[in-house]
């Protein structure tokens, strides 16, 4: 066979060599070790907390080499695109602190080694598949998807291995004049890889996640262009990872069983092999088994579900190094208030196996963010949360600022700050009551007879004073308890609780529930000094009137 002729036969119109279309993608001036990567994302519309961790590994392992992070738009199956989605792609990534240097974006392209959507880029494959045909490395193949479909049958039924292969490969070796009939009929056909691999070879290759891998010889005859000279992922990551000087592939370890053919496909084109780092799923406890997140049964794959609920992106970002580097914690509790960016990451510490996604652990991480945070920027990130999700809720923190900062204020600071709310979904129950609209009404405990919840409330808006500091306020609590014959002092009480009908405790609780409704609440002198005096004493004065 004229493998010459076969390629001016099938790409008569391609007539830039490999070195010019190579020539137009210079080498890059990053430095020695520097790290370059991409995100290279089918657009889908769907983005997840996986693409949230192959963004944040590849992003860390780029800036922090000074390399260059860029993101290639996938789209060689068509089918499955969704208008809008690179850019949902580019604005959740970017809510997430993941910035491309280069790539596509939401309107075109930014950076010297475009077009980064692949179906533009249909020319540039031709070019490298136009030498692998006149080197005698690939084939046009006329199979029908019939032929192919009994194949597989016939291979399943043999308890063969499926595939493009061997005996299989039944275009891999026909005349010129064949492939010239089947062209002048006009019949669709597939570019195909000529593979001499054999599964009797092995080799060994080292993963940057996985480590030392035992590799065996691929010896299918995969497809490298589809019919509509749209190329598979396979050859168009060897293709544009060349072009665009990627070193470093990060990708789902869903692409380990492909892996010898593209190592194969890498060095049959002469191209250098980037490292790999295949990262393994996320996973979650179902009953006592671990199984992968899926998009069908958890929402909490989404990253939409993480903005729904408010979870700080800090906070998410957070969790996620734990996940991927066991020794981010020790990091963290050596250095409390550094910088993310200051950690040295690596994926070598990254589990070879996957993670196991644990939501309670991402709610503790996100109090401790939320405890860590000064009010000012509470209310910010709350706001901008409740605009978009609980728009009355934002309305009532912007209408007076600065009484949402002090509810937001109280207990932020100091060695132990209150740990109150993992989101902000969880900010309303617990200071929504601060405003008239969300305020309950309080049940109070039947033990105790309204009586005595009344005459509770009136002997202290009888006493209150809104200048006394919170011990003179405690103490007049403490006199009232006394008076109604409750006791303060609550060893006694432990110690023979048949004796009092009730504590300060009791009576705490009394005058909390008129002021907030609720049981609970931050520390009750302060929330007074919050409300201010008319508000509170208002307010139990209601509920004086209501027990009658
Ligand atoms: N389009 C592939 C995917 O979404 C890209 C894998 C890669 O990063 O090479 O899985």
């Amino acid at each position: 066979m004229d493998y010459q002729a076969l390629a001016e036969l099938l790409y008569p119109n391609i007539t830039e060599t490999p070195e010019e279309v190579e020539a137009r993608f210079p080498e890059r001036n990053n430095p020695e070790g520097a790290v370059i990567t991409r995100m290279a994302p089918s657009p889908t519309g769907f983005v997840h907390l996986g693409n949230l961790v192959q963004g944040l590994t590849s992003e860390r392992m780029a800036h922090q080499s000074d390399g260059v992070l860029f993101l290639r738009v996938e789209d060689t199956d068509a089918k499955r695109e969704v208008p809008g989605a690179v850019e949902v792609l580019i604005n959740t990534l970017k809510h997430y602190g993941i910035q491309f240097d280069e790539g596509a974006t939401v309107d075109g392209d930014s950076g010297d080694y475009g077009p980064y959507r692949q179906r533009q880029r249909a020319s540039i494959y031709h070019v490298f598949a136009k030498k692998l045909v006149a080197e005698g490395h690939a084939y046009p193949c006329f199979c029908t998807e019939e032929e192919l479909s009994a194949m597989r049958e016939q291979q399943e039924a043999g308890k063969e291995t499926t595939g493009y292969y061997g005996k299989y490969a039944i275009w891999r070796d026909r005349t010129l004049d064949e492939v010239k009939e089947q062209l002048d009929k006009g019949a669709s056909w597939v570019l195909r890889f000529r593979s001499t691999g054999s599964i009797e070879n092995q080799f060994k290759f080292d993963d940057l996640v996985k480590g030392k891998l035992t590799i065996t010889e691929n010896n299918v005859d995969h497809v490298l262009l589809k019919s509509d000279g749209i190329p598979t992922y396979h050859f168009a990551h060897a293709v544009d990872d060349h072009l665009m000087h990627t070193t470093h592939v990060v990708r789902g370890d869903e692409w380990l069983p492909s892996l010898p053919f593209h190592i194969q496909l890498f060095k049959t084109l002469g191209f250098k092999l980037p490292k790999y780092v295949h990262i393994g799923p996320l996973m979650k406890m179902d009953g006592n088994s671990k199984r992968k997140l899926s998009k069908r049964k958890d929402p909490e794959l989404a990253l939409t579900f993480y903005k729904a609920e408010g979870f700080p992106v800090e906070a998410v970002l957070e969790y996620l190094m734990t996940l991927l580097n066991s020794n981010y914690e020790d990091w963290r509790r050596a250095n409390p208030t550094a910088d993310m960016g200051e950690f040295k990451f690596s994926p070598k510490k990254l589990n070879p196996a996957g993670n196991l996604f644990d939501y309670a652990k991402l709610t503790d991480v996100s109090k401790n963010e939320i405890a860590k945070m000064d009010a000012e920027k509470v209310y910010t990130l709350l706001t901008e949360w409740a605009q978009e999700f609980d728009p009355d809720f934002a309305a009532k923190l912007t209408s007076d600022k600065d009484f949402a900062v002090s509810i937001l204020s109280i207990g932020r600071g100091g060695k132990k700050p209150r740990k109150d709310m993992a989101t902000w979904k969880e900010a309303k129950p617990y200071m929504g009551f601060f405003y008239d609209a969300y305020l309950e009404k309080p049940v109070f405990d039947e033990r105790f007879s309204k009586e005595i919840i009344v005459s509770v409330l009136n002997k202290f808006i009888d006493r209150y004073d809104y200048a006394d500091d919170s011990a003179v306020w405690f103490d007049k609590v403490k006199a009232i308890t006394e008076e109604i014959g409750f006791t303060s002092d609550m060893k006694a009480y432990k110690a023979d609780p048949d004796a009092f009908p009730g504590t300060v405790a009791n009576v705490s609780t009394f005058i909390r529930q008129a002021v907030t409704g609720k049981t609970n609440s931050p520390d009750l002198y302060t929330v007074m000094q919050i409300l201010g005096k008319d508000r509170s004493i208002d307010r139990i004065k209601k509920v004086i009137e209501d027990l009658k």
